[in-house]
């Protein structure tokens, strides 16, 4: 059968891709390797009674128009909040901030009143800088090497933008996209905890520390979900982030669209330089006018097709594209609440983020370790516990427990991940009793997942969580490559359109919704 489009893997961008196709009459199949959609926002029972959101669990940037164009409150989707983070320190003391601005000042006053001042300055300056970015987030990059008035009136657009921004915050955009994320909070604050727990969001996906150049712009990115309308800051979404994934896959096939799992793709049909369809791994051969990759450039063109069907220097700017995983997930089944040293009890801190990020210097010595070879003996941990605002994903009176871990490095000096998986777990629960001795005692199950099993098991090259890491020189013109951030490829008729694009990962939707739209207006850019 001859598809109008076929869309290679059913992660939350490939189906947001296929949504819109299908909504334009398009007919569109869906091919998806696991059994399973929603790539790295699936939820799974992964033990009895105990649902997980095993790789991605929090939701922010989710675009608000895929929401309303795709309809997917109506297609179950709910976004229930998370209320702050918590930091709990080795001093005995904590910095919990919450959604409530006047407690999170009181908070924070009581550790410096200087930064409680600043904290208000330092939220409208990251809002604006994240106005001037938001309408970047749906726009197919320009070609800076082009001489088409489109392409010009693109950079003319940003340029007007930029010219409007009050001074300082010209300068803020310039140093969030060149300094260290410290740094850059050194500007504002002086309380250690409050810069490290902030600096943290900054390294999140990538194989730098918080004193690494660039990675005060991945603050940015993770900040821009907070002015988005209702969902100003981070949630969870019921039912776990594969509710999201189902959500979408549900509005995709009320527009028409097939999906099958169980579908890997093996190679992408080239004739002529034009794509034509895909042969699955059990050899199935599926004709389609428009090939969509939503999996990483590396499969897409170093797995799937010829090198000889490429131009030389796509195929070296593709193997130059950086991966270097450098996160990991422990998911704990537990039979009771973790009760924190410095805050017992379960009070409402134990349901927003829990983050062991106590010092600038701890989450730096983290890094250092991962830069030889080795996983974090005392990790980053970014933790949630959804059974606590949605009780549907464990039994009664049991929880889960997600932590977000960094850093596990991809590439390891000594032994291989299969090997050193349950070493990691335990670095892990060890760091947890630090802060919360019961955490022993209440484990049911552990599920470590390493940026091996990312990549064996979802396909993402050296386990990097973002198809790619987000550093400022493979964002938004040069993602993936440059000279091809517009989601065509130098195949005819084959796009990308996974996270690997602009403008780039988390629960966003926007690369799949940018590439179908342009897909769907070829000659409007
Ligand atoms: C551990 C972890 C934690 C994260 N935490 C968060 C978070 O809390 N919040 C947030 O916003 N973001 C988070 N992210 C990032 C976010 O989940 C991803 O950026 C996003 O889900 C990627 O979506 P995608 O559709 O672009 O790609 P993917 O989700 O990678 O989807 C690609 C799909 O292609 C499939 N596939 C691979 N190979 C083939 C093949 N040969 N044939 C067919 N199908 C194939 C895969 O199985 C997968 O389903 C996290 C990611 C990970 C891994």
């Amino acid at each position: 059968m001859n598809y109008d489009a076929v869309v290679i893997g059913a992660g939350h961008n490939g189906l947001t891709a296929a949504a819109y196709l299908g909504k334009a009459g398009r007919k569109v199949l869906v091919l998806e390797r696991r059994h399973v959609v929603g790539g790295a926002a699936v939820t799974e029972e992964v033990f009895p009674g105990f649902k997980f959101s095993v790789c991605s669990y929090v939701v922010s940037l989710l675009r608000p128009e895929i929401i309303r164009e795709l309809d997917l409150p109506r297609h179950g989707l709910e976004i229930l909040p998370l209320d702050g983070t918590f930091t709990p320190m080795p001093n005995g003391d904590y910095l919990w901030r919450v959604n409530d601005h006047a407690k999170t000042r009181r908070e924070i006053a009581r550790h410096s009143k200087l930064d409680a001042e600043a904290y208000d300055e330092y939220g409208k300056a990251m809002v604006e800088m994240a106005r001037f970015v938001k309408p970047i987030l749906n726009m197919t990059p320009p070609d800076p090497l082009s001489s088409n008035p489109r392409e010009l009136a693109k950079f003319w657009f940003l340029l007007r933008r930029f010219s409007r921004l009050a001074d300082d915050d010209r300068y803020n955009q310039l140093q969030l996209m060149t300094m260290s994320a410290v740094d850059f909070l050194d500007q504002w604050f002086e309380t250690d905890v409050l810069k490290a727990t902030m600096a943290a969001s900054g390294i999140i996906g990538t194989f730098l520390g918080i004193r690494s150049p660039g990675t005060a712009y991945v603050l940015l990115h993770h900040y821009m979900g907070e002015i988005d309308g209702a969902f100003r800051s981070w949630g969870f979404a019921r039912g776990g982030t594969g509710a999201i994934s189902n959500a979408i896959a549900d509005a995709a096939r009320e527009a028409g669209v097939e999906i099958r799992t169980l579908a890997g793709v093996a190679r992408i049909e080239v004739n002529g330089g034009r794509a034509t369809g895909v042969v699955l791994d059990n050899g199935d051969q599926v004709m389609a006018d428009v090939v969509l990759s939503s999996v990483d450039p590396n499969q897409t063109f170093l797995r799937f097709i010829d090198d000889q069907e490429l131009p030389d220097d796509f195929v070296e700017d593709v193997r130059r594209y950086k991966f270097r995983g450098s996160s990991a997930k422990v998911n704990l089944a537990l039979d009771a609440l973790p009760h924190f040293t410095c805050l017992p009890g379960e009070g409402p801190h134990l349901r927003g983020a829990l983050s062991i990020s106590p010092s600038v210097d701890y989450m730096e010595r983290a890094y250092d370790q991962a830069k030889y070879g080795e996983f974090s003996r005392r990790p980053y941990i970014d933790m949630v516990i959804p059974s606590l605002t949605d009780p549907s994903v464990a039994p009664p009176g049991k929880h889960v427990l997600s932590c977000f871990v960094q850093y596990a490095p991809y590439t390891l000096t000594s032994g291989t991940w299969d090997e050193q998986r349950e070493a990691l777990g335990d670095a892990v629960i060890d760091t947890i009793a630090g802060y919360a001795p019961n955490i022993r005692e209440i484990i049911l199950h552990r599920q470590v997942v390493t940026p091996l099993d990312l990549e064996r098991e979802w396909g993402l090259t050296e386990g990097n969580i973002f198809q790619g890491e987000l550093t400022p020189e493979q964002l938004f013109f040069a993602r993936p490559v440059p000279g091809w951030a517009q989601y065509a490829t130098p195949i005819r008729n084959l796009w990308m359109c996974g996270s690997a694009t602009h403008p780039g990962g988390g629960i966003m939707g926007a690369p799949g919704r940018n590439a179908a739209l342009r897909i769907l207006n070829r000659n409007r850019g």
